[in-house]
């Protein structure tokens, strides 16, 4: 997983991640700063709470409101008797865990993420470590080793392997993942090229002919029951039958481990293994997934494809379980389908639907490419040339049109839907701000086609007659 993001400037920050292997004591030093790091996170968040209760209470009365300081300091968290630990690792750790809060909190005033929360070893497994806490030395055999601590008082060195080429960052992250260890170096550099706004590149695009933008436009369909991702040029991307087998492998291994540890004593070391066996086992699929997003979007990403189409999911409404339902004549609970759901729900959240998008995003804008989203409802029943819809339409993978007698595989003809939609919410200016819209509905006046520009796939436009009969059967759905 790598740390990357696009800054309003030009500038790039990307990084690279390699296994390390530190040694017993070291990492439990380790340990020290990530635990003492998260207090300190956690911490600036119960404070941005007070602050907040404070605010309520102020209004309420009619004052004036009290900010939430956005700052780095943490010496108020240092107590000799409450929190004597604090006391034993390097300031800067402790300076770093205030300034993760601080970004986090940045992030959530600009609106590009949620608000800080309070965070466990579950989610806060890593140390942000800056450049006076560590430094690169040579080891006996020549390889580069990472020196952590101070300069006087460094805890060991330790070695990793870089498995790729990679210049000497200024800050680094180390992680815990069930029981592996991995460090992350991050660089903050100058774009080749000058990056857009996704406004102006939809403005681009939108002064492009039917055809050019057509064949610059690729819609994508994200498959649950089969994991797969189906684009509007008739191409798959799935995992490799390998990396299945070994998935099916694993979760057969990780039920086992499951079994033993329900039998096990509770608080038992024994426990304690089986636990850090059964992450591990777990940890395989998530790898692998994340892997093959990185991989696929990294194909789609570096192809000539201008803009691409995702559908609107939103994952976390889909995976909400169902609501109880109660039988007031009864007097009982009933059926409601939450086991079927939440094996709907473990596939949904498996197939990676949301890293795809993700990662998808960020390569293409720092490609100057547009990723747009359009809504769901109906993209696998739509007929991709009349456009009828009609749950018929689809006979399991096949999709046979009512209609017209379009014959396509399923996922292909919802890619082709995904990507019309995309073309057709271009046209009507919906990526654009309202600045730039202006000048492009003055534009498309010499240039209209009338509702959806040529077929996605076939080149082939929705014939008038039947064009009528759609929005007919628009209205009546
Ligand atoms: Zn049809």
């Amino acid at each position: 997983m790598y740390i990357y993001s696009i800054g309003m400037s030009s500038t790039l920050t990307s990084g690279v991640r390699f296994r390390l292997y530190p040694a017993g004591e070291v990492a439990s030093v380790l340990r020290q700063w990530i635990g003492c790091q998260r207090f300190i996170y956690s911490s600036k968040v119960d404070e941005d709470h007070l602050f907040a209760a404070q605010r309520r209470l102020e209004i309420a009365s009619g004052k004036t409101d009290v900010a939430t300081p956005l700052d780095q300091q943490y010496a108020h968290f240092k107590n000799r008797e409450l929190t004597p630990w604090l006391y034993e690792v390097p300031s800067q750790i402790l300076r770093n865990g205030a300034v993760r809060w601080m970004t986090a909190k940045q992030r959530q005033l600009k609106g590009l993420g949620r608000a800080p929360r309070r965070r466990t070893r579950r989610d806060f497994n890593s140390v942000l470590i800056t450049g006076e806490l560590f430094r690169f030395v040579r080891g006996a055999s020549g390889q580069m080793l990472i020196e952590p601590g101070t300069d006087s008082n460094p805890i060991g060195q330790v070695p990793f392997i870089a498995h790729r080429i990679y210049d000497l960052p200024k800050q680094i992250v180390i992680r815990e993942e069930v029981g592996r260890w991995y460090v992350s170096f991050c660089y903050e550099r100058k774009s080749d090229i000058i990056l857009r706004e996704p406004e102006e590149l939809a403005y681009e695009l939108n002064r492009l002919e039917n055809a050019d933008l057509s064949a610059a436009t690729l819609g994508i369909d994200r498959n649950v029951r089969d994991n797969c991702i189906a684009t509007s040029d008739g191409r798959q991307y799935r995992l490799d039958a390998v990396v299945l087998k070994r998935i099916k492998r694993k979760e057969i291994g990780a039920k086992r481990h499951q079994r033993r540890m329900a039998r096990s004593q509770k608080g038992s070391s024994n426990r304690r293994k089986l636990a850090a066996r059964l992450a591990r086992k777990k940890a395989y699929a998530a790898r692998a997934r994340s892997d093959f997003a990185h991989k696929t979007t990294c194909t789609l990403a570096t192809s000539p494809t201008r803009f691409f189409v995702l559908e609107d999911l939103q994952i976390p409404n889909l995976v909400k379980r169902p609501k109880a339902k109660f039988d007031e004549f009864a007097g009982k609970w009933l059926r409601n389908g939450a086991g079927a759901k939440a094996g709907l729900n473990r596939s949904i959240l498996q197939s990676c639907w949301g890293a795809i998008h993700r990662t998808l995003a960020y390569k293409a804008a720092r490609r100057n490419k547009l990723v747009g989203t359009v809504p769901a409802a109906h993209t696998s029943q739509e007929c991709s040339r009349c456009g009828h819809i009609h749950p018929d339409n689809r006979e399991g993978a096949r999709f046979v049109c009512r209609r017209c007698g379009l014959e396509a595989h399923a996922d292909h003809n919802a890619a082709c839907n995904i990507k019309a939609r995309g073309i057709e919410r271009l046209r009507d200016g919906q990526y654009e701000s309202a600045k730039t819209r202006k000048r492009v509905a003055f534009r498309r006046k010499s240039n209209t086609t009338g509702g959806r520009p040529a077929h996605a796939c076939e080149g082939k436009g929705p014939r008038p007659e039947h064009r009528a009969e759609r929005i007919q059967d628009r209205i009546a759905a």
